[in-house]
């Protein structure tokens, strides 16, 4: 199975400032496990740059304007929101973000890869249509998903990092053939995602603090796959954040690294029944570095079935 790696070195200069946990090093610690052996039949490319009409998909024409308009001088910090900041060399790295999310799409459903694995940053979940948020400018798992319903009938995200992904869930909302599942720390930032039901366009799976792997894998199990199943999605993006690791710094969820290789495979299995295996998976969150690039590690694993 050709699986594809998207990433760009542009995604490693931006920088939010000392001490910030969305750091560069945690796109090198991910890079740095993708060069075990295990990964050397990876399809390494490049990530391109979005498009403006791409980003206008998710995002309103003022706040696209503004973003790209940002040009923060050699030491500056533009402070767009309490948690999210623009360097020098951070818009060249949201449209490499972005723009990775876009070219995995097309390479799956051109057909020469079977999934990819979209290794960027920022993250995008949290951030809205007109406005940053939680680490994210703009929503790349969104994108991707508004990219590919204009070739497919029927989209699913899956967003399995500890956050609830209220950029995603709001831009995807209303939009026909579009499908946002989550599964999340509540109560947690962002203090969305509350309501543990089926809602018009998803599903959102709130987990208590404390959560470990056997009630995370029940609550898949039990209520998110079999909704996803029922959608019956015909290209499947995860928004794979991974900061539902029990020794991840930001929240309290305790999963084991093994976690996210089940549920990469059950989430293929879907793929497999409804969308000939076609699966786009793009890096969200995850802030203890070893458990990031030992989860980052398992999940492209399982994607390359090995
Ligand atoms: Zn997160």
């Amino acid at each position: 199975m050709t699986v594809a790696l998207f990433t760009h070195s542009a995604c490693l200069r931006h920088e939010m400032g000392e001490g910030h946990p969305e750091c560069p090093d945690r796109l090198r610690v991910v890079l740095r496990a993708l060069e075990h052996p295990d990964f050397a039949a990876l399809l390494r490319e490049e990530a391109p740059v979005a498009s403006r009409e791409d980003l206008l998909r998710a995002h309103t024409p003022a706040y696209v304007d503004h973003i790209l308009g940002l040009n923060p001088g050699p030491d500056e910090l533009i402070a767009l929101d309490g948690d999210t900041l623009v360097g020098p060399g951070s818009i060249e790295a949201v449209l490499r973000a972005a723009g990775g999310a876009v070219a995995a799409v097309g390479a799956v459903l051109d057909g020469w890869a079977r999934a990819a694995f979209v290794a960027v940053r920022p993250p995008g979940h949290h951030a809205e249509a007109a406005r940053s948020m939680g680490f994210c400018l703009f929503s790349n798992a969104a994108i991707a998903a508004l990219v590919a319903r204009v070739r497919v009938g029927r989209v699913a995200v899956v967003d399995f990092d500890v956050h609830h992904g209220n950029g995603t869930a709001a831009i995807l909302a209303g939009r026909e053939g579009m499908f946002y599942a989550s599964s999340h720390q509540f109560p947690c930032y962002p203090g969305t995602g509350a309501n543990p039901a089926l809602r018009p366009g998803g599903i959102d799976v709130p987990l208590r603090p404390g959560t470990g792997s056997a009630a995370f894998r029940a609550a898949y199990s039990d209520v998110l796959l079999p909704a996803l199943d029922r959608f019956a999605p015909e290209l499947l993006i995860i928004s794979a954040g991974f900061d539902a690791h029990k020794a991840d710094p930001l929240a309290q969820l305790r999963l084991e690294t093994s976690d996210f290789a089940w549920v990469t495979a059950e989430l293929m299995r879907i793929a497999d029944r409804h969308a000939a295996g076609r699966v786009v998976s793009i890096l969200e969150g995850g802030y203890d570095l070893p458990a990031l690039a030992a989860s980052t590690a398992a999940h492209v694993r399982t994607l390359l079935r090995l």
